[in-house]
């Protein structure tokens, strides 16, 4: 089967032609300093359409589009629900009617944390589970999980897709989502300047000569010994196993896939994961395996086949 596929991101829209478990051809295009998203929607339909005339792989017509969106969406109605500062006019567009009249396809959408779980499911690191979580560590925490084969979406859509706003600290920090001491307000990217420059030691610290601080210089700051690095690493790694054993707790999931940009540390990562779940999930049936994603930026885009077809819906 093939299908047409877009991840729609934060910065730049990767569109795809995709058939079963192959990308045929993709191009990328950049929503930087866009006012919204209505003056994208023409350069993806331009693109989409070039890969079409460029048409690799078979000869069989696309089944459909599948629409991976940086935020809340309406899986029953296939719109954008919800926003975060950028795409706002996306509550507000026919993305199915737009996919009709431009493509003459059908369009199907679910938020990015979802599709990369159904992409990992189908193609990656999750083939042969039916029981799934799948976490993002990156600028935010996504989340999405997947039981007996069916992901799960519940009544607005919302059912999974925010366990990087599950809360591990009640007295942590105010969470752009409202909430309190939520993973990621206390361990992702976009947080983690504010965390090591509201520790008291930062001044003394070889975090303070860097110019923007990522994970990556974070934990090669704590293996160079620095004491603050390690004390955020630490922090950065428990309150990560604090938010998956509160995911095994409510999912009840076989495996934990991980994913996303912080996981270029993997090797100081999913040790520490793997062994903190062992010693802190009740689950007297056995294991849950941690994994690390296979399949990175080209995970939602490759679980379009399945969400085409449905093949994990209700
Ligand atoms: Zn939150």
């Amino acid at each position: 089967m093939k299908a047409l596929a877009i991840d729609l991101g934060g910065s730049h829209a990767t569109c795809a032609l995709v058939e079963d478990r192959t990308i045929l051809a993709s191009r990328t295009v950049s929503t930087d300093g866009t006012a919204g998203l209505t003056p994208v929607l023409p350069l993806l339909a331009e693109s989409l359409k070039a890969l079409l005339a460029g048409a690799p792989g078979s000869n069989a017509a696309p089944a459909g589009l599948a629409f991976s969106f940086c935020g809340l969406v309406d899986c029953v109605r296939h719109r954008i629900a919800g926003t975060n500062a950028k795409y706002d006019d996306g509550p507000g567009l026919d993305l199915v009617a737009w996919c009709r009249a431009t493509l003459n396809l059908p369009l199907k959408m679910d938020n990015d944390a979802r599709m990369a779980l159904l992409g990992e499911w189908y193609a990656g690191a999750a083939r042969g589970y039916d029981d799934v979580i799948m976490i993002t560590l990156g600028t935010g925490i996504g989340g999405a999980a997947m039981m007996q084969g069916r992901l799960l979406r519940g009544k607005h859509s919302q059912a999974g897709c925010l366990g990087g706003h599950m809360p591990v600290d009640f007295n942590g920090r105010t969470c752009t989502c409202g909430a309190v001491g939520c993973a990621e307000a206390e361990a992702s990217t976009v947080a983690l300047p504010g965390i090591c420059r509201s520790h008291p030691g930062f001044a003394s610290s070889a975090l303070a000569a860097e110019a923007s601080i990522t994970f990556e210089k974070l934990f090669h700051h704590a293996g160079q010994g620095d004491q603050v690095a390690r004390e955020i690493c630490d922090r950065s790694l428990r309150v990560w196993g604090t938010a998956l054993v509160a995911l095994v707790h409510a999912y009840d999931p076989e495996l934990i896939v991980v994913g996303g940009g912080i996981m270029k540390s993997a090797d100081r990562i999913l040790p520490f994961l793997q062994s903190y779940v062992d010693r802190h999930a009740w689950t007297p049936w056995g294991k849950v395996k941690v994994c690390n994603a296979e399949l990175g930026n080209n995970a939602a885009l490759l679980g379009a086949i399945p969400l085409l077809e449905g093949t994990a819906d209700l």
